[in-house]
């Protein structure tokens, strides 16, 4: 199939891009490396009247990286740009963990990881990563600029909350924190395809002992929500996984964390991958945090 007709359209700069939002208004979309939008078009899912293509505007693809601001990088930064800059792993080492299992090289050389976050797919990695670190999406408009906060991003499946005549422009995530890991870990029926279930962790540890623990999940429960399991776990060895509350952790996930049936899984193999997931990956971000002295 081919898209239905569209007027496409190239700006040069961001306040073009947001001149030509505020004409078309819900007629429009952003275009940015289409391996999202293209397909939809294509088979007519998305069928705006004006396309506003932003891969000629320049300085979008800028990443910039400290242990004091972590990382901010722009609408056209890829998803291989972003793995690729060691900067971005050593101020926070889980963006290029979570870029690890985002679909195949081909689509990563294309895709940017802020057009990701902004397609808000529950499927995806880099939306759960950006939520559990509590990151921010810059965006402009004629209206001038603003920052969502990424717990107020996520609407629904494919639903942000960011406007029909706004352009987002970067993202920005804290950087690691001492003392803090983080984990990501996903099942799919071949590596790069979207996960049946995935977890990403973020565990603080003191003195061997965790303090507190937090998850977000791909492709179950209720997309934008960040689970704190820290009533569980707090005071568990971070060294020894037969410690009670890590026994504790996977039963809990299994009831807090709903999971659906779709043409790939049943609810109830969801829910076990849920289960098995979470240990798994909760107790690798406690040893990345056991790990983060000598990261920092
Ligand atoms: C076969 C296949 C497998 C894939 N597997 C995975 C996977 O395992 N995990 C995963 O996370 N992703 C996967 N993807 C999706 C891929 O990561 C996309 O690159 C990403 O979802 C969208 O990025 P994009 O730059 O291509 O956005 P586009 O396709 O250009 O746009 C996507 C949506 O976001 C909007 N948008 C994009 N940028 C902006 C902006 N700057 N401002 C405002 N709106 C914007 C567009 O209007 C559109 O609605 C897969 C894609 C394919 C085709």
């Amino acid at each position: 199939m081919k898209p239905s007709p569209l007027v496409y359209h190239r700006p040069t700069s961001v306040e073009e891009a947001c001149k030509v939002l505020a004409e078309v208004g819900h007629e429009g979309k952003v275009l940015a490396g289409g391996q999202s939008l293209v397909p939809m078009l294509s088979m007519r899912l998305a069928a705006p009247a004006n396309l506003i293509d932003i891969t000629a505007i320049p300085k979008l693809d800028e990443i910039t990286s400290s242990s004091e601001a972590g990382v901010t990088f722009g609408a056209l930064v890829t998803h291989a740009d972003l793995a690729a800059n060691d900067g971005a792993f050593a101020a926070q080492p889980l963006l290029r963990r979570g870029l690890h299992h985002v679909a195949h090289a081909t689509i990563r050389n294309r895709g940017t990881t802020l057009g990701s976050i902004v397609h808000a797919d529950p499927s995806a990695e880099m939306p759960a990563v950006l939520l559990l670190l509590g990151g921010s999406v810059q965006v402009r408009s004629v209206r001038g600029t603003r920052t969502i906060a990424a717990e107020e991003l996520f609407l629904g499946p494919l639903e942000s909350s960011v406007e029909p005549d706004e352009v987002a422009v970067s993202v920005t995530v804290p950087a690691a924190e001492p003392g803090v890991g983080t984990a990501i870990d996903e099942i799919a029926r071949r590596h790069g395809d979207y996960a049946l279930v995935g977890v990403v962790a973020q565990v603080r540890v003191v003195d061997e002992v965790v303090t507190e623990a937090r998850a977000a999940y791909i492709s179950a429960g209720e997309f934008g929500e960040v689970i704190d399991f820290t009533e569980i776990l707090a005071g568990a060895s971070a060294v020894d996984e037969s410690d009670p509350p890590w026994r504790a952790l996977a039963e809990s996930a299994r009831e807090r964390v709903e999971t659906d049936a779709d043409i790939h899984a049943t609810a109830r193999y969801r829910s076990q991958l849920v289960a098995a997931l979470t240990s798994r990956v909760v107790f690798n971000a406690a040893q990345d945090a056991l790990h983060s002295a000598e990261r920092n």
